[in-house]
This record gives C-alpha cells, sequence and structure tokens, in this order.
C-alpha cells in the first residue's frame, strides 16, 4: 500500500470494538489511512458537527463508518444513521462497504436508492436497519411514506458534501433534513470544498470542526496527467488512437452527455474493443451490470458521464481519459480521482482541441498540477508501435512453439523465398491490429487556425490575413519548412542550417515552431530578402520544395506579409 499506508499508527491503538477490528483484518486493513487517523484520534469532533476534506481514494468512507458503527450497539434495528449520497452507484457501494463492516455487529444496512425495487427497500426497513444510505429522492420517498422511523435518527453524513449541497440536491436535502427532528450531528466529507459551499453549510451544521488534510485540491500525489491535443470533431477517432497508443489496464472514459456516452460506447465496441456505457438514460439493472461488469474485470473500458465522477471505487482503474472539459476544476479533481487510489498510481488523460486546451490551463492556473502537453499520436506513430509490441510477442513468448511448427519453419527458413514467406506471416498478423487514423495533419492545421485566431483578436482585427503593415512590426516574416521533428530535426541544429543557407547571424531568426512534419520558422527583414537570393540552399536539403513554399503563407499581391507574434508554446 504505497502512499497511504503513511500513518504510524495501527488500528489497534484507536479504541475500536474487536468485531470491527477482525472486520478490518479480514480486509487486510492494518492501518488507518491519514482521515481515518486523524478522525479516530479526535473524539470530541465526533460529538459534534464536522467538515472533512481529503483527498480521492484516501478512505473518506471508512472515516465515517468506524467511528458510527464503533459507537451503536450490537443488533440496532432502529435507523440510527442516515448517509446521503448523489448518486445511486455511489449509495450502493458506501452500503457495501458499511455492510462487510457491520455484519459482526449484528447491524443491518439498508440502501435506499431509487430506479431499483421499492418492496425489497420496504421490507428492509421493516426487518429493521440501524444504517441507511441513499440517494436523496428515493429517502424523501421513504420518508413521505413514513417507511422508517425518522426520530430515531442522530446522525446525517453528506457524503460528497459540497456536491450534495448544490442547487440539485437543495431542496430535496431540507426536506429530508427537516424531517428528522432528533438530528444533533451532520457531517459533510469530500475531496473538493469550495468556499461558497462552507458559507451555505452553516444552515445546516452549526459550529462545524473542521479537519482539512488537503493543501491544493488540484494535486494527488499518486496521480500523473498527461493532455493530448486533438483535433476538432475528431473525438472518437483521437480516443481509439489514444486507447491503441497507452493500451490501458483499466480505463473510465468521460463523456460529456448522455447521448455521447452512447455513441463513444459503440463505436468503441464496434472497433473491437470491450467497452460499455454508464448514464442516466439506462435502466438501474443496466447500470449495475455495466459497472459490475467493469468492476469484476470483465469489461476493460467503461464510459460514462459524470454519474461516476464522484466516489466511485474500482480497484484497478489505471487510466482515467476525460473527453472534453470537465466543466470545473472539482469536478476534473473528481473524475481523475477514480485512480490513483488507495496508495494506487493512476493516470489522468485529457482529450482536448486546442482552444479546449487554453481553457483547462486556466482552470488550472494557480494550482501546483503538472501536465503532459502531447499531440493525439498518430497512425503512423501507432503503427510503429505495434510494430514493436507484435515483435516482442513473437520474439519474447514464454511458449515454445510445438515440433510441427518449428520443423515447418525450418523448412521455409532453408527455402530461396523464405523472406517473402516470412513478410507475408508478419503482413496477415499486422493486417488484425489496428492503428487508428490519421490526424496529426488536422491536429496541425487547426493548432495554426487557432494561433492565427488569437494573434488577430490580441491585435483587434479579424481572423483573416491581417494585413498589418510591415514598418509598423518590424517586418517578420513566417516561413513554413518541410521537415519537421520526425524527420529528425533539431531546433538547434535547424538555427544553424538558417544562418548558414542564409547568411545571416541568429538574431535575425525569430520563434522556431517545429512540428512532426514541419517547421514554422520567422525571419527578420534581412533574412527574408536574404531567402529570395539563396532559397537554393534550403531546397537542397529537402526544407523547402523548389516551386516555392510560401504557398499557404506567400502575402497576397497587395497585401502585406504577415507579422507573427512570440506566443508561448502550449
Ligand atoms: P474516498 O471516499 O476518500 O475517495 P474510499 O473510502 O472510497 O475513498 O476508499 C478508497 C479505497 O481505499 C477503497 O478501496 C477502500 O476499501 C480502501 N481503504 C480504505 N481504508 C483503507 C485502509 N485503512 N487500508 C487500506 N485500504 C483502505
Ligand atoms: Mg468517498
Amino acid at each position: 500500500m504505497g502512499n497511504m499506508g503513511k500513518t504510524q499508527s495501527g488500528f489497534e491503538d484507536f479504541r475500536l470494538r474487536p468485531e470491527l477490528s477482525q472486520a478490518l483484518a479480514e480486509r487486510g486493513f492494518t492501518n488507518p489511512t491519514p482521515v481515518q487517523e486523524r478522525v479516530l484520534s479526535d473524539e470530541n469532533a465526533l460529538l459534534g458537527d464536522l467538515i472533512v476534506q481529503a483527498k480521492t481514494g484516501s478512505g473518506k468512507t471508512l472515516a465515517f463508518a468506524l467511528p458510527i458503527l464503533n459507537e451503536m450497539d450490537a443488533g440496532e434495528s432502529l435507523p440510527r444513521v442516515l448517509v446521503l449520497s448523489p448518486t445511486r452507484e455511489l449509495a450502493l457501494q458506501t452500503a457495501q462497504e458499511f455492510e462487510s463492516m457491520a455484519k459482526p455487529l449484528r447491524i443491518r444496512i439498508a440502501a435506499l436508492v431509487g430506479g431499483m425495487e421499492m418492496e425489497a427497500q420496504l421490507r428492509r426497513l421493516r426487518e429493521g436497519a440501524g444504517v441507511l444510505v441513499g440517494t436523496p429522492g428515493r429517502v424523501l420517498d421513504h420518508i413521505r411514506r413514513k417507511a422508517f422511523d425518522c426520530e430515531s435518527i442522530h446522525t446525517v453524513v453528506l457524503d460528497e458534501g459540497d456536491h450534495m449541497l448544490d442547487m440539485g440536491f437543495r431542496d430535496e436535502l431540507e426536506a429530508i433534513l427537516d424531517s428528522l427532528p432528533s438530528r444533533e450531528r451532520t457531517w459533510l466529507f469530500s475531496a473538493t470544498m469550495p468556499e461558497e459551499v462552507v458559507k451555505l453549510s452553516s444552515r445546516y451544521l452549526s459550529a462545524p470542526r473542521w479537519i482539512s488534510l488537503v493543501e491544493d485540491t488540484a494535486s494527488h500525489e499518486d496521480i500523473a496527467h498527461r493532455a493530448y491535443l486533438i483535433p476538432s470533431g475528431r473525438r472518437v477517432e483521437s480516443l481509439i488512437n489514444v486507447l491503441l497508443w497507452e493500451a490501458p489496464e483499466r480505463a473510465l472514459v468521460f463523456c460529456p452527455t448522455r447521448i455521447e456516452t452512447a455513441e463513444v460506447a459503440e463505436r468503441l465496441q464496434g472497433a473491437g474493443f470491450s467497452a460499455l456505457p454508464l448514464h442516466g438514460d439506462m435502466g438501474q439493472k443496466e447500470r449495475n451490470t455495466a459497472l459490475g461488469a467493469f468492476r469484476a474485470g470483465r469489461v476493460r473500458i467503461l464510459v460514462s458521464t459524470d454519474v461516476a465522477a464522484r466516489g466511485i471505487d474500482v480497484e484497478g482503474i489505471s487510466h482515467v481519459i476525460q473527453l472534453g472539459l470537465p466543466g470545473t476544476l472539482d469536478n476534473y479533481v473528481h473524475r481523475s480521482g477514480r485512480t490513483g487510489r488507495a496508495g494506487n498510481e493512476g493516470l489522468n488523460l485529457s482529450l482536448l482541441t486546442p482552444r479546449d486546451a487554453r481553457t483547462l490551463k486556466s482552470l488550472l492556473r494557480g494550482h501546483s498540477l503538472s501536465i503532459e502537453w502531447l499531440s493525439v499520436p498518430d497512425s503512423h506513430e501507432i503503427r510503429l508501435l505495434e510494430r514493436g509490441r507484435l515483435d516482442r510477442e513473437l520474439a519474447e513468448c514464454e511458449e515454445q512453439p510445438s515440433e510441427m511448427y518449428l520443423e515447418w519453419a525450418r523448412e521455409i527458413l532453408g527455402r530461396n523465398e523464405a523472406e517473402c514467406v516470412v513478410a507475408r506471416l508478419l503482413e496477415r498478423l499486422f493486417a488484425q491490429r489496428s492503428s487508428g487514423f490519421a490526424l496529426r495533419r488536422e491536429l496541425d492545421r487547426e493548432m495554426e487556425a487557432e494561433e492565427r485566431r488569437r494573434f488577430a483578436k490580441r491585435e483587434g482585427k479579424p481572423a483573416a490575413r491581417t494585413g498589418v503593415r510591415r514598418e509598423e512590426t518590424g517586418g517578420v516574416t513566417r516561413l513554413r519548412l518541410e521537415k519537421g521533428r520526425a524527420d529528425g530535426v533539431e531546433v538547434g541544429a535547424l538555427l544553424g542550417i538558417l544562418c548558414r543557407a542564409l547568411k545571416v547571424d541568429r538574431r535575425e531568426i525569430g520563434n522556431i515552431r517545429l512540428r512532426d512534419r514541419f517547421a514554422e520558422v520567422e525571419l527578420g527583414e534581412r533574412a527574408a530578402r536574404h531567402l529570395e537570393r539563396y532559397r537554393k540552399e534550403l531546397e537542397k536539403e529537402g526544407f523547402l520544395s523548389p516551386e516555392g513554399s510560401f504557398s499557404g503563407r506567400k502575402p497576397r499581391p497587395g497585401s502585406e506579409r504577415e507579422r507573427v507574434s512570440h506566443r508561448p508554446a502550449l
């Protein structure tokens, strides 16, 4: 248990009753996580209202379940505690976590979630349950039917508390709280706790003790962040490329809408991936089946709306993949928090158009989170990677081929056309593999357009060729070269080549922007003049084609040359 078990104390240092210690030991939990330690050791805090902020995956569920169960009477059959969760899936998961701890205490848990049979829930309530875990709508239903004794409840836990106080839940929440006359304690747990929520919480909590183990909500030591720039309108193709490239063990993909979630899952299935959707238009049975299959590892990719953004704990999610923008920084944090849980490491990927990328950057401003920025992998790169993978599969396979095939191989290798036969074999094997879509050119084009747009905006001019006057701007010319990073070009070397070819010193060369297949260079006036004279040099080395690569950039007759801004690289 990597980072999570940093606490020195073991569970035996806390006055937990033997049944709980036993249950913890059975699950293999020996040390409390930091948030569990803080809550368990603060006995005074436990008497009153509480706001607890701790990172995603840090064990908050047991941080409230343990002290609650520790003080309950064994065999308690009146509902004493109500836990509210924003989604059905989370409520079911939390009920399960409670159940595994409460069993030896003979305390039953009732899961009161929408979309599932009312009758079974009513039966459980009649039989007697000490802890109720549910979603607000269904809990309110039960309250209105007088299905349980509201007066016995003394503790309310709002898991994902900041979200529970959102507008979307507020009316139901107030109605629930108003019908619990004996409520003594209200606890709010979350990884994020915006200031507005803390202010708002005074409506429901009195003088809460605040326990916070979070320094910067955005950063999480076990989660690495990577962003892939993708061309607009090519989300699914980009996702497929990224999946081929990253080959995730188990991935949770977030989509912005239900419709897109369904479409993406279907297209992934069509492309041969093991994927299922999860969203609110599905029946609860289907939803449970999808999440269940994902938990059990029967399906490797779950494509979900934000219904799975908060609280969901699935072991072994190696990648969270966010298609598009998260809306808020907090949502980004919750989504990415589905990986990197319980001390394991995880990777959060964002697939963003160049424009979205800027929005995300501004969302993250002021936070200490570092993102690795990459362009979406292109099919030619994936092909190379797949080639390596196939090569390793064939060469490093543990199993010895059977004698029949060995003999056959020897026989082939003895022939003249052995090379052709092996090549054909590889070709057939390779044809079964996908190398995704060619996307890079589109992306490059879009990034250029985006930069032009930004530049024009800054200059207060329309996005078309701006026609900035040369003398005003110092007359910088942009030159497009037909070789890029993938051709082995490096910035330093290119600078040298340009200076040599154009017979200028390096002050005459401005920004060099290196892309995979091409490069863009800013030339000062002198260098631009020399270009007309010495371009043969660059043609010889393949940087320019003979007919003139000014094509796209060449000033139209009558217009001035375009100035290029010194922009920060993405
Ligand atoms: P959070 O609510 O903070 O996001 P969870 O309560 O869902 O986190 O817990 C995350 C994971 O850590 C769960 O799989 C849980 O079973 C596991 N876990 C909780 N407490 C411990 C512990 N003391 N030792 C090891 N694993 C734990
Ligand atoms: Mg939680």
